[in-house]
């Protein structure tokens, strides 16, 4: 059990969880991992730490080659679209990792199956022989999502073998009713296969010692219990292989086919990773995951808790030499204008979008992900409040102090830092706070509590606002010229303060203040200091650091969404459309005789509000039809109409009367009846083929 304080630790492995190669990044994401993780790391270095920023496209798994297939393309085509998609957004959202790498590189698989190779000559895994669904036709294993069928639960149709999307029960494959292999539409069969499982039970003791007890007081309450829940439930084996050709090779003998879980390679990519940037860098690897004085830090979403804290830790574990997670700060989730972000359902707000429709507001995005970050349970995103985060905080706190130190520091002083005379109690009382000032932000941000550290660092401005409206300096110009300079000299310490303490949350804006004040980069040890500028220091002309997002910047966003729900809806009802038929031969097709007829009498059926009567001109005879459409068609205007008959349908009574015949129609989800007419008038009798 490690019980090192933070001083104690030589260097830092950050990771940041590995987004999904199969779509683009959205706000739930960033909101979740990698903004928070990005300041933890920006601060960290700001304070001189030696650290390893680690991320890369998790690139396996079976949604990937779902996609693929979806869109009829390859794997690879996939992930290769996605990772550069992600890459560059990201980058461009300064998210500074040192390495953003992918788990197809070959440094990862052979990384991924060195861990394997290690567990299996170890003798941990338990190899197990079980029954699983097999497509015939396709001739592969079909994972839990490649099998639909109805929810023993709810009787939804389409449920999936791991889950139902109605009721969300999760499911064994083996429990839908009537399932169907979605790759053939054929019943699957069960066949035996084997698997490689890791005998989680076995590190319950482990972990119960080392999280339960260990990481009581350390850990977030909603991670923590989370895991003592699972570790409490009692663990079971896991299979760390699946039968899929899209993955890393299982590299033992008798694995032919299969691959390796993709939870069981995923966290090794943080490994890989860092070999990969170690050897760019011309550094060591080795010391970053397996020396006692690193700390190893995961950020990740709630998900992805049981990896990360379980069954990762466990891998880690026995291959005997490699550090555990120091902790494991996972976020809850953002919801989007109080409805769950769905990739599926395109619920959520993009970031590439978001960098074309909102540009150089990356630091807005930033700030208002971290403001309202679901650190203790889940929240929602909304445009009004990212509106109101810019104008009523960023603007009119931050910027606006910003803004009247310098301007008034160009029209008092011709843009010099003016000379710091006699100090009263008001202006000690502003110094004094500002040296608390780096160490409340740091704290906050060691505790992993980005809200109330982005909080503290806002502080700094509304006290630098409050001191320019206590002091007055416009009104006191007229009278004292040098104690305008003494107080305009404390509000430019302030401003060239928070280009440091401001810099983890919002880079962007941190660099232009340091253009702005003529500075370089200064490190975190330099904050809480009132002599950063130089008296008589030149500073540039001062330009607006934050603009106000007016309504129609919002409104577009807002309909944005609104034409996404639009969207849905339209396509729920595609989905709720009758599905295809089976294949039939063209002979069966010739067998029936379309023709088009004319409607030359009409009637309504005695007694039924369903019925028609028709007679219609067949070009051979004139013959009687009944036709179910009297609640959408009046008699009366049926008259003259041409339409298509099925003509060699047996006969058939319904309401006393027989009808020699069939009038098609289309009919769509929601019942709505269509006649199907030639588009302009033939010949009654006319063949349709
Ligand atoms: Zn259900």
């Amino acid at each position: 059990m490690r019980t090192m304080s933070q001083r104690d630790f030589k260097r830092h492995t950050v990771t940041a969880a590995l987004p999904y190669a199969n779509g683009p990044i959205h706000i739930g994401h960033l909101a979740g991992v990698y903004v928070p993780a990005d300041i933890y790391v920006r601060y960290l270095r700001s304070k001189g730490e030696d650290v390893a920023f680690i991320c890369a496209s998790d690139e396996h798994g079976m949604a990937i080659t779902m996609r693929s297939r979806k869109e009829g393309t390859t794997p690879q085509a996939i992930v290769d679209r996605y990772h550069g998609m992600i890459q560059d957004s990201m980058d461009q959202l300064g998210i500074s990792f040192d390495i953003y790498s992918r788990t197809s590189n070959k440094t990862h698989h052979d990384t991924a199956q060195m861990f394997f190779k290690k567990l299996y000559q170890e003798g941990l895994f338990e190899e197990r022989v079980s029954e699983q669904y097999y497509d015939d036709e396709a001739q592969q294993f079909l994972a839990d999502r490649y099998i639909t069928g109805t929810c023993p639960n709810c009787g939804h149709p389409s449920a999936y073998g791991d889950q139902c999307e109605n009721c969300g029960s999760s499911l064994n494959p083996t429990d839908l009713i009537n399932p169907i292999s979605t790759l053939t539409g054929n019943p699957p069969v069960k066949k035996e296969t084997k698997h490689w499982y890791l005998p989680l039970q076995n590190y319950e003791a482990w972990l119960n010692e080392w999280i339960v007890e260990g990481h009581k007081k350390d850990w977030k309450p909603n991670v923590w219990g989370q895991c003592k829940s699972w570790i409490d439930g009692g663990l079971q084996p896991r299979a760390m292989t699946r039968d899929l050709d899209w993955g890393i090779k299982v590299p033992v003998e008798g694995a032919d086919g299969k691959v390796l879980y993709v939870w069981f390679d995923a966290p090794i990519g943080y490994v890989s990773a860092t070999r990969e940037w170690a050897e760019r860098e011309g550094k060591e690897w080795e010391p970053y995951w397996k020396s006692d004085d690193t700390k190893l830090v995961h950020f990740i979403g709630k998900d992805n808790i049981v990896f990360h804290c379980i069954i990762f830790p466990a891998i880690l574990k026995s291959m005997g030499d490699y550090v555990l997670p120091d902790n494991v700060p996972a976020n809850e989730f953002l919801n989007l204008e109080g409805d769950k972000i769905s990739t599926s359902r395109n619920w959520a707000v993009w970031l590439h979008e978001y960098l074309i429709d909102l540009p150089e507001k990356q630091d807005v995005l930033r700030y208002a992900l971290c403001s309202n970050a679901p650190e203790s349970k889940d929240n929602d995103f909304t445009w009004k409040d990212f509106q109101a985060r810019n104008n009523n905080e960023l603007v009119a706190i931050l910027g606006n102090f910003v803004n009247r130190a310098l301007v008034l520091t160009h029209k008092y002083f011709d843009g010099k830092v003016p000379v710091r005379g006699e100090v009263f109690d008001i202006d000690k009382e502003v110094l004094d706070q500002l040296g608390k000032v780096p160490n409340k932000v740091g704290d906050s941000i060691e505790k992993y509590r980005f809200r109330e550290a982005l909080a503290e660092m806002m502080e700094l401005a509304r006290m630098g606002n409050k001191y320019l409206a206590d002091t007055e300096p416009w009104k006191l110009i007229k009278t004292d010229q040098d104690r305008v300079g003494t107080i305009l000299n404390i509000a430019l310490q302030l401003v060239a303060n928070l280009s440091i303490v401001a810099e983890p949350f919002i880079p962007f804006s941190a660099d232009k203040l340091r253009k702005l004040l003529n500075i370089e980069r200064l490190d975190w040890s330099s904050a809480g200091n009132d002599e950063l500028l130089a008296e008589a220091a030149t500073l540039e002309k001062p330009s607006l650091l934050f603009e106000k997002i007016e309504d129609k910047t919002i409104e577009a966003q807002v309909q944005k969404l609104e034409d996404t729900k639009k969207q849905n809806e339209m396509e729920n009802q595609e989905i709720s459309l009758a599905p295809l038929k089976e294949d039939i031969v063209f002979d069966d097709f010739m067998k029936l005789d379309l023709r088009v007829g004319t409607i030359i009498e009409a009637k309504k059926v005695e007694k039924s509000n369903k019925l028609l009567q028709f007679l219609v001109d067949t070009g051979v005879d004139q013959r009687t039809i009944l036709s179910g459409i009297a609640k959408q068609y009046d008699p009366a205007e049926m008259l003259g109409k041409q339409v298509t008959i099925i003509a060699n349908l047996a006969p058939r009574k319904m309401m006393g009367v027989a009808s020699q015949g069939m009038i098609l129609m289309a009919e769509d989800a929601e019942g709505n009846l269509r006649l199907i007419q030639p588009n302009e008038a033939v010949n009654p009798g006319s063949v349709i083929s």
